[in-house]
């Protein structure tokens, strides 16, 4: 039922010059002190990782790396490098694997990318978010339009062609003009991969906290619709292809870190809080950077971890891995995962990929489902499988959620 080994690494780097005011991620301001120590830490858990091999991870064979954040370019070329050597001293790793970093406009300039390029990046995801400034203020982003263009800049000069820009929609009182001048001039920039989200008001953050209070208007959702089918049309026209319901390639340039998720293979996340899904279980690590450094150096676990139970969590913890939450993904949730995650790309569901896995046809598992979904001109089928129509593209989570019920 499950694929074995995995082929995808994740190293989380939780940290950020300040905290942006819509973001709830797992990433921490001030603490950039300790990253020579998290970086190490990080080495130590993949070392961990390679003399445990629990499940069936001795068979991995890594393609693709991916650091992401926080804000993973304060880790600095160095770092990276040694954690490049240390995954390839553990795992079998690819002639020529993809190896993006994730990098903030305002902290890279011409010669840190340059160094990161000789350590083994080969791949940059730019959080650019706006080409307007006053909707990245609202965002509460540490940089300006300009840091923008120059960090797209110096790593074209620095010889990275590989190169993704992500946007957000959707903001509070953002006008429709803007955010086609920002879809316009990212274009112009010839970026090989673009990712455009609609913003999400996370409960808690300050952006979310003003709309609630009125400070700000709450952003509505035809605008975003709006806006999105305008970076359907207008990254189409450019060439590029929309290989996800977010996400938009030049030919070849797909994302492999995400078409291996979006694919439900396995994935390996190391780091403080990273996510992991192997051998049918999904699972993450301790949350906290503290924490998660202390209990890999010292071998003492936090308290609530004293009595990890039985099972692939008892094992995983007696051999010193941080994992804190675990989930068996049972067969019935993984045919749902699969729905939901595989309807995202454009390709839709395969339907001889579904019976291979599973053993049983998808229009037989899901037959009412994909029928009710069709006549509401939600998704089509067909003999090759099922995929979202446009407007299904556009009201993905009333599909998606057809699934788990
Ligand atoms: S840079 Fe990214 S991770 Fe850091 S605070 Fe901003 S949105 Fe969150």
């Amino acid at each position: 039922m499950y694929e074995t080994g995995v082929n995808n690494l994740y190293f989380h780097v939780p940290f950020c010059r300040s905290k942006c005011l819509y973001c709830d991620f797992n990433s921490y301001a001030g603490m950039e002190q300790v990253i020579p120590r998290y970086a190490s830490t990080m080495e130590l858990e993949l070392k961990t990782w390679a003399i445990a091999r629990p499940w069936s991870l001795g068979r991995s064979h890594i393609s693709s790396i991916y650091f992401g954040g926080g804000t993973p370019v304060l880790l600095g070329a160095e770092r990276v490098r040694k954690l490049l050597e240390a995954t390839r001293a553990s795992f079998e790793v690819d002639a020529a694997p993809e190896v993006t970093v994730e990098a903030n406009p305002g902290l890279i300039d011409k010669e840190s990318l340059e160094g990161l390029l000789q350590a083994g990046i080969n791949r940059l995801s730019v959080g650019v978010q706006s080409l307007d400034d006053k909707e990245l203020r609202l965002l509460g982003r540490i940089h300006t339009a300009s840091e923008a263009r120059a960090a797209l800049g110096a790593a074209t000069s620095a010889g990275i062609s590989n190169i993704s820009i992500d946007l957000i929609y959707g903001l509070p009182g953002q006008r429709v003009e803007t955010w086609r001048n920002t879809l316009e001039e990212a274009i112009s920039l010839s970026p090989a991969h673009l990712s455009a989200y609609a913003l999400t008001l996370e409960e808690g953050t300050p952006l979310a906290e003003a709309v609630r209070s009125g400070l700000l208007p709450e952003p509505d959702p035809d605008t975003a619709a709006d806006m999105y089918l305008m970076a359907e049309e207008l990254l189409s026209s450019a060439g590029y292809e929309h290989y996800e319901i977010s996400n938009w390639a030049r030919p070849g340039r797909e994302c492999r870190h995400n078409l291996d998720c979006w694919h439900g293979r396995p994935y390996l996340g190391l780091g403080a809080g990273a996510h992991s899904y192997v051998a049918s279980y999904r699972f993450s690590n301790i949350r906290l950077p503290l924490e998660y450094m202390e209990y890999l150096e010292s071998g003492r676990r936090p308290q609530r971890m004293i009595a990890p139970g039985l099972g692939p969590w008892g094992d995983a913890a007696r051999e010193g891995l941080p994992i804190d939450t675990m989930e068996h993904i049972t067969e019935r949730t993984a045919m749902a995962e699969t729905m939901m995650l595989s309807l995202r790309l454009s390709e839709g569901v395969l339907a001889d990929d579904f019976a291979r896995r599973f053993g049983r046809p998808v229009y037989e598992v899901y037959g009412k489902e994909i029928e009710d979904l069709i006549r509401l001109g939600l998704v089509s089928g067909d003999g090759q499988g099922i995929r979202l129509t446009p407007r299904g593209r556009l009201l993905g989570n009333q599909v998606f959620c057809r699934f788990f019920t």
